[in-house]
């Protein structure tokens, strides 16, 4: 277990240093990640490399007994590469280069950035070769993050170009038969024809969008994968991890692949409030977003950046109440966090991120953040054995990345939001206290007692058998609206009735659907186990004709009350349900109060706001109750403080 804070020697006067390091340690932190944005520092002119100021530091960490996490500094060039070598600049959408200034500039198709890369990171990298207070290298920063995803340049244009030929075998005819390039006169002769998707009038053909979601994430899987390789090959034994930057479900990346090829540990910088907003996000959108790190490698996860102060670069908003940042601190260790670094040791007074406020701000004073940093790290630090456990959950939520890319793409509903729907099947386990992994559809989900894969609008075969085949030996699976409508290349299926090769697995069809532009654009009445029930629904609405299932739900307005909202099928020895509309909270959770019985999975009742977790092994059992409402709150024989986090082992 590491505890630490992230912290940028080069800003500060070097008579600060051996200070700042006391301070460190009173803090009670065992490491300090430096050196990731440092790129000039190390190498001021090409080819002449330094890394004396860091030796220096390292030492005096090493004096303290603190440990080092380094990161590789390629998310930031220096001017002289930008101005060297104007091709590793990346382009908006509308072909104007992103100048020097600002971070992540960088295309991940320049050669000459990926060689540039290559050679700082490998000049690092033997020079630290034996040193033991580098516990862990940190590739790069937050890959993705602020529209990095995108580079619309001419190097991207002829890796697409290639990315293409290479998965159609070379064969322009195969593009132009399945794109269906027909419609609109859009056939392509040779691949030296294929567009990026520049803005143009109306939309780019939905085969070629998607075909460029899956080149934008392989490039960034291809450039991680070069670094992880490279430092590994230097020191085979050393911990590699990325810090994941938020949103991953919305960015042109696929997180689980760059995790699997580009890093040993995930690590995710978790910032439950950034720029001008008015509150932090909710509870169970923090801890989804956690449980989605956990996933990204089905094994615990490092927090790089956790906020204690007010964050954002021009705009900044919701100031955490006292104890409310270091409430998401343990709600992060209670979702699989094994080591924890605050971002950042103090707020800089000068850049863009002047109002990042760290543990301490610029007056340099020992405040309230600074103290209740001191105690978190302290308190959790009794706990350590725990942290290490991995967590078990019985019920899993799948998401798809090529599912989220065909809704970025064609979104269908004004209001369809993919990431937003998998946080609404989240939340009915969040209030009960029940244990989720989020994982990729590419993950084994045969040991769950319960898989809930929302929207997952995009069928292969592959996926529907391995669906089938693990309710067919006894799980159950929920599925819902639009799913199986597109095949994996973005397109509809002839001849097929949806969802396709699903209508006799889940025991209806989908007769119609409709697209609505609220949330509460219909009513819904529950049938057989949910009789009594009664709610609205809106987003989207599958018109469900059912076959063998059973209906849970039924549409109540004039024309459409003859079908069914929600279905329940038996299938083999498990059963399937379908949930064919967008539902309020309330009917959702009344569902899946049915569903967890019916399964067998009890939680832990706990009041509004009160979230509780458990974590056992052989020495015993931990147990986290956090209270995420800013009041008291009295749970069983436990009152809790507003924000307060009470931690005991049986
Ligand atoms: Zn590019």
């Amino acid at each position: 277990v590491y505890l630490g804070v992230d912290y940028y020697p080069e800003q500060w006067p070097i008579e600060m240093l051996e200070d700042d390091l006391d301070n460190i340690v009173e803090l009670g932190c065992n490491v300090i990640r430096i050196g990731e944005f440092a790129w000039h520092m190390m190498e001021k002119q090409e080819g002449k490399y330094d890394f004396s100021f860091f030796d220096y530091i390292i030492e005096k960490a090493k004096e303290k007994n603190l440990s080092v996490i380094f990161g590789t500094p390629t998310a930031t060039m220096p001017a002289w590469l930008a101005n060297q070598y104007s091709e590793v600049l990346s382009e908006f959408e509308n072909g104007q280069k992103r100048v020097f200034g600002g971070r992540r500039q960088y295309c991940f198709n320049s050669k000459k950035y990926q060689e540039m890369s290559y050679r700082i990171v490998k000049e690092l990298v033997e020079h630290y070769k034996a040193e033991n207070g580098i516990i862990a290298w940190q590739i790069d920063n937050e890959f993705g993050h602020e529209g990095s995803d995108e580079c619309f340049c001419a190097n991207c244009q002829n890796a697409f170009r290639k990315f293409i030929s290479d998965k159609y075998n070379n064969d322009i005819n195969l593009v132009n038969e399945t794109y269906g390039t027909k419609f609109w006169s859009q056939e392509y002769n040779s691949f030296e024809e294929i567009p990026l998707p520049k803005p143009t009038i109306t939309t780019h053909n939905p085969s070629l969008r998607m075909d460029y979601e899956l080149f934008r994430s392989k490039s960034i899987e291809d450039f991680a994968k070069m670094q992880y390789e490279l430092i590994k090959s230097i020191i085979p034994s050393v911990t590699v991890i990325h810090d994941f930057p938020g949103g991953g479900l919305s960015k042109h990346v696929d997180y689980s692949k760059v995790a699997k090829v580009g890093m040993d540990i995930v690590a995710y910088n978790n910032y439950p409030v950034w720029g001008g907003q008015k509150e932090p996000i909710k509870p169970h959108e923090i801890a989804f977003g956690l449980d989605y790190m956990r996933g990204l490698k089905q094994q615990n996860f490092w927090i790089t950046e956790a906020i204690m102060g007010a964050q954002g670069h021009d705009i900044t908003g919701y100031l955490p109440r006292p104890n409310q940042a270091k409430l998401w601190s343990y709600q992060g260790m209670a979702h699989g966090c094994e080591s924890l670094l605050y971002f950042r040791y103090r707020g800089y007074t000068k850049g863009a991120e002047q109002f990042c406020y760290g543990i301490l701000d610029a007056d340099n004073k020992k405040k309230r953040r600074f103290n209740e940093s001191k105690e978190f790290f302290h308190e959790i630090k009794k706990y350590k054995k725990f942290l290490e456990i991995p967590i078990e959950s019985k019920v899993c939520i799948l998401y798809d990345y090529q599912s989220a890319a065909a809704f970025r793409i064609q979104r269908q509903s004004i209001l369809m939001d993919y990431e937003e729907q998998l946080k609404e099947f989240y939340r009915p386990f969040f209030e009960r206290n029940v244990s989720v992994d989020v994982l990729p559809i590419e993950a084994d989900f045969s040991k769950y007692d319960l898989v809930v894969a929302p929207s997952m609008i995009i069928w292969t075969d592959e996926r529907n058998n391995r669906m089938q085949n693990y309710v067919k030996n006894g799980g159950h699976l929920v599925l819902s609206f639009r799913h199986g409508v597109k095949d994996e290349f973005n397109n509809l299926t002839l001849g097929e009735e949806l969802p396709v090769g699903t209508t006799d697995f889940i025991g209806a069809t989908v007769w119609e659907t409709e697209s609505l532009q609220d949330y509460d654009a219909f009513k819904v009445e529950g049938l057989n186990d949910l009789a009594g029930v009664t709610g609205v629904g809106g987003v989207f609405r599958d018109m469900l004709k059912v076959s063998s299932a059973k209906s849970l739900l039924k549409y109540t307005d004039e024309f459409y009350k003859v079908f069914s909202a929600a279905t329940e099928n038996i299938f083999g020895m498990g059963k399937v349900y379908y949930v064919g509309c967008g539902l309020e909270p309330m009917v959702l959770s009344k569902l899946f109060e049915y569903i967890l019985d019916t399964v067998n999975i009890q939680g832990i009742p706990s009041p509004i706001g009160v979230e509780v977790a458990a974590r056992t092994s052989e020495k015993g059992k931990m147990i986290m109750i956090m209270n995420h409402n800013e009041s008291e709150v009295v749970f069983g024989d436990t009152t809790l403080c507003g924000y307060e986090c009470r931690i005991s082992v049986e």
